[in-house]
């Protein structure tokens, strides 16, 4: 069935009261509505109702075992869905939420089994934007919310997005302006025995040991050997991937710039990747710059919007320099190889 989809501009500075006791109506009615967060934008259902949460795999196309992302608006709530709340969690609350980072914990049974993928487990986070928050509470305090993009396709992180993706499937969409990070939150596991992240992102793993005191990276995610599965059952899939092939070519700056140029000297139509150290370097192929390397928030806010606009431009192969550092780096790059199929080129050896 095909929905009329209204897209509706937020003013930040004063949040109109109708518009969103109007979505958080749809949300307790079991419709699903599109909204800004501080990562990227989001496809919210009443998380609680298995009908309303099933709509979002639905209009999305993901896979079922997929699980979702409870989002919450204050503390109260999380005692509501959760069996315990270990001290790491509340430490870890207490320093990064309202913000960018998901705990898994054990679940209570009122979270059913549709929103979790089948598993006894919930994740879990509290989001920092205002509009998020406020629709929280007026949608009945459990939001379940995946990136509102199609499966497989890059996260959105303007409402336009959301509105390439899931016009004519969705009833409403919040329009707050673009989102600050860009890249979607830490996940971390709170149900072993030390915390694990399942997911890099905004908050890093130095982050998180400073403030529990100890953390780990699940080895599924960063093993080459791919017999080890990662443990949050969506880094399995094919994500953010262009249309284009995309390739990441990593070595010495230096070479990774002449490496990318004498591959784009035949045709104007190749798109390439770059900041603004290197950005007057590349004198053929269709150059977008993604940030500056001495801002990696810039580069982690325009990845998902450069990839899409690849597919609008009808690149079919893309070369990107590489981001890696022990910081934002690592979830960049997590993204980036996700999104390149794992395609790498090391120039340096
Ligand atoms: P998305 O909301 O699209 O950013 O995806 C949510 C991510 O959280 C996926 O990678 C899921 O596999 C992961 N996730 C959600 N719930 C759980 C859980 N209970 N255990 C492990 N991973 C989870
Ligand atoms: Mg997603």
């Amino acid at each position: 069935m095909k929905l009329q989809t209204e897209l509706i501009s937020i003013d930040r500075a004063h949040i109109s009261d109708s518009v969103m006791e109007r979505a958080g109506e749809l949300l307790r009615l079991g419709a699903l509505v599109a909204f800004p967060t501080e990562t990227v934008y989001g496809l919210g259902a009443d998380a609680l109702n298995e009908e309303a949460a099933q709509k979002i795999y639905a209009a999305k196309g993901r896979p079922s075992d997929n699980p979702l992302i409870v989002h919450i608006a204050d503390m109260e709530a999380l005692e509501g869905i959760v069996k315990t709340v270990p001290a790491e969690a509340r430490m870890l609350a207490g320093a990064f939420w309202p913000g960018p980072l998901t705990m898994i914990f054990d679940k209570k049974e009122c979270v059913p089994p549709g929103t979790t993928g089948g598993l006894s487990t919930v994740a879990v986070r509290m989001p920092s934007d205002e509009i998020a928050r406020e629709l929280i509470r007026r949608g009945g305090g459990y939001i379940a919310a995946p990136s509102a993009n199609v499966s497989g396709r890059p996260s959105p992180t303007t409402a336009q997005h959301v509105y390439e993706d899931m016009n004519g499937r969705i009833p409403m969409i919040l329009d707050g302006g673009p989102v600050r990070i860009g890249l979607e939150s830490t996940i971390v596991d709170l149900t072993e025995e030390c915390p694990v992240i399942l997911r890099p992102g905004y908050i890093t793993l130095s982050m998180i040991r400073g403030v529990a005191g100890r953390a780990e990276i699940d080895q599924g995610l960063i093993a080459e050997d791919s017999s080890l599965s990662p443990k949050a059952p969506g880094m399995k899939y094919r994500h953010y991937a262009p249309r284009a092939k995309l390739q990441i070519v990593e070595g010495p700056l230096e070479g990774v710039v002449s490496y990318i140029n004498r591959k784009c000297a035949d045709s104007e139509r190749t798109g390439i990747i770059c900041t603004e150290e290197t950005r007057e370097r590349y004198f053929c192929g269709n150059v977008k710059c993604i940030g500056s390397r001495k801002d990696e928030l810039s580069i982690a806010s325009h990845l998902f919007s450069i990839l899409r606009e690849f597919d609008e431009d009808g690149t079919e192969q893309i070369y990107s320099e590489s981001f890696e550092s022990p910081e934002l780096g690592q979830a960049i790059m997590n993204r980036l190889l996700k999104a390149a199929g794992h395609r790498k080129i090391d120039i340096s050896e």
